[in-house]
């Protein structure tokens, strides 16, 4: 077992997993600049993607220990609400964080997600 296992014993598998993928990403990022440190990265994270965010945040910073580079790396996270676009009379409307089944307005069941789905780095700041 890794270290970071036992720290993220309270984070759920699925935030783990993201968290991995994200401190990935953020090598990659980080070599590819040459850079000396993350200082922060910035993510989107949509409603209905699935993510608690806390418990990201959890798995995220017991992850980044492992990798000095982003021992410092602050996350912040811009959570996008959920919104549906109707496809029979056009309205968007929130969906407040729940899955819509019909349109608000005249009751179509033919709805298309706007936004809600994002899970992805949106900015990355490095110490070169
Ligand atoms: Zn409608």
């Amino acid at each position: 077992m890794k270290p970071w296992e036992q720290r993220t014993g309270k984070a759920a598998v699925h935030e783990v997993s993201v968290a991995l993928g994200i401190i990935d990403e953020l090598m990659r990022i980080a070599r590819r600049n040459n850079a000396r440190s993350v200082l922060s990265v910035r993510l989107k994270i949509g409603q209905l993607s699935g993510i608690e965010i806390g418990s990201l945040r959890f798995a995220f910073d017991a992850v980044k220990l492992e990798h000095p580079m982003l021992s410092s790396a602050e996350l912040l996270i811009r959570e996008i609400p959920l919104r549906y676009r109707c496809a029979e009379c056009g309205r968007c409307f929130d969906a407040g964080g729940r899955i819509a089944v019909s349109c608000k307005a005249c009751g179509s069941r033919d709805l298309k997600v706007v936004s809600g789905e994002e899970q992805h780095i949106e900015n990355v700041e490095l110490e070169i």
